[in-house]
């Protein structure tokens, strides 16, 4: 099946006991038992609910994995993944990473004894020294927020293999509809469904996809002992979501192109990250890996002014300003002092998370109305 197919019908079928098209919203928190033990499968809504059966195949589906477990949060799925392993355990994560995710592997799991180093994947070789015999996973997230570069996934995953190491990839910027990492061979997706997934900015949800059925088996464990599960009316609207997935991506890349260019011959912008330009310098390794390009792009200002980023993002009327990405409108940020405020200036500089940057998630809207939006604020430096 294609992707578009499987964004509709994968993992939904007609209910079976009214033939309701779309998949019911199971609002219950438990299930009638014939006799003790003998049931229909479902027991107790944290372990299993039909509404949440639906999603995670479809979403195994999406990312060609044979198994998907949904989370109450993208983070709640990141915890997951990190409780896989034990006290003195290391982790080698991409320093270029989700400030969430990021808080959470060092103000939490480092308590417990976990040990994270957070390095540039750029250099296989110095990523060798790290390891030893305590090393157990590489995160990964690509395209990175907010400087939107790419980590060569099938680099890492040949990095991760020689090793024995596992790869999880942070496939939220990119969704399924770009980029397949158990594909690349990586061997867990996790997603932010929060973000493109849902898509339409009303739910919080995370998501991991895997092959292998012994780690589905220990994560599928840990989502039910934990308890970090989503409830069925956040089902039912990412399973809506989900079925316009393809048509929104198609859009949002068109768009973002289109906003990618616009800002880069702009007189009064500095700079333009966003991995379809030519000379972004892993256009190659985006090309290869991703179907398109995506809809986040982040800019600078011609003088680097903290005042001027707060002037242009004060006068938008359609970019909202915004915690998120990933909805059908369009939102900005502002890294340095929002998602990114707590890494000290000296380091945010150094990647060139500098105050005038601006990350855009540009939306579905109709772009000559974007393009006015942007040319209007940035009129007013
Ligand atoms: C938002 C986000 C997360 C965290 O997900 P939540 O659903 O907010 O918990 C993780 N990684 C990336 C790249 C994100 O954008």
């Amino acid at each position: 099946m294609k992707f578009g197919t499987k964004a509709i019908h994968a993992g939904v079928a007609p209910d079976p006991s009214t033939g309701a098209i779309m998949t019911p919203i199971f609002q219950t928190s438990t299930y009638v038992q014939k006799s003790p033990g003998d049931h229909l499968g479902y027991e107790y809504s944290r372990t299993h609910n039909p509404t949440r059966t639906a999603l995670q195949q479809s979403l195994a589906a999406l990312e060609n994995g044979k198994h998907g477990i949904c989370f109450s949060s993208g983070l709640g799925a990141i915890d997951s993944v990190v409780k896989l392993f034990n006290p003195g355990d290391e982790i080698i994560s991409t320093n270029d990473l989700y400030g969430g995710t990021y808080r959470l592997f060092t103000k939490v799991f480092e308590r417990y004894g976990i040990k994270f180093h957070f390095v540039s994947m750029a250099d296989l070789e110095a990523l060798s020294s790290l390891v030893n015999a305590r090393t157990k996973m590489v995160w990964v997230e690509t395209p990175t927020n907010p400087m939107m570069n790419i980590i060569d996934l099938k680099a890492m995953a040949r990095f991760s293999k020689k090793h024995g190491l596992l790869l999880a990839v942070d496939n939220t910027f990119a969704s399924p509809y770009l980029q397949n990492p158990l594909d690349l061979g990586a061997d867990i997706v996790m997603h932010s469904v929060t973000k493109y997934l849902g898509g339409h900015s009303d739910v919080v949800m995370g998501a991991l996809v895997v092959n292998d059925d012994d780690l589905a088996a220990r994560l599928v464990f840990l989502q039910n002992a934990c308890g970090a599960t989503p409830g069925p009316q956040d089902c039912f609207l990412v399973l809506r979501g989900i079925k316009t997935l393809h048509l929104r991506m198609e859009r949002h890349c068109q768009n973002g192109r289109v906003i990618a260019e616009f800002l880069k011959t702009h007189p009064k912008v500095a700079k333009v990250y966003w991995p379809g330009f030519e000379d972004h310098p892993n256009h190659q390794v985006a090309k290869d890996q991703m179907r398109d390009f995506g809809g986040m792009i982040s800019f600078t200002l011609v003088g680097n002014k903290l005042s001027d980023a707060n002037v242009v993002m004060e006068n938008f009327h359609l970019f909202a300003l915004a915690e998120s990405l990933g909805g059908v409108e369009s939102l900005c940020g502002h890294p340095a002092t929002m998602t990114h405020a707590s890494i000290p200036k000296e380091e945010r500089e150094k990647v060139g998370l500098v105050d005038s940057l601006i990350r855009l998630s540009v939306g579905v809207e109709d772009v000559e109305d974007l393009k006015k939006d942007l040319a209007d604020a940035l009129s007013k430096i």
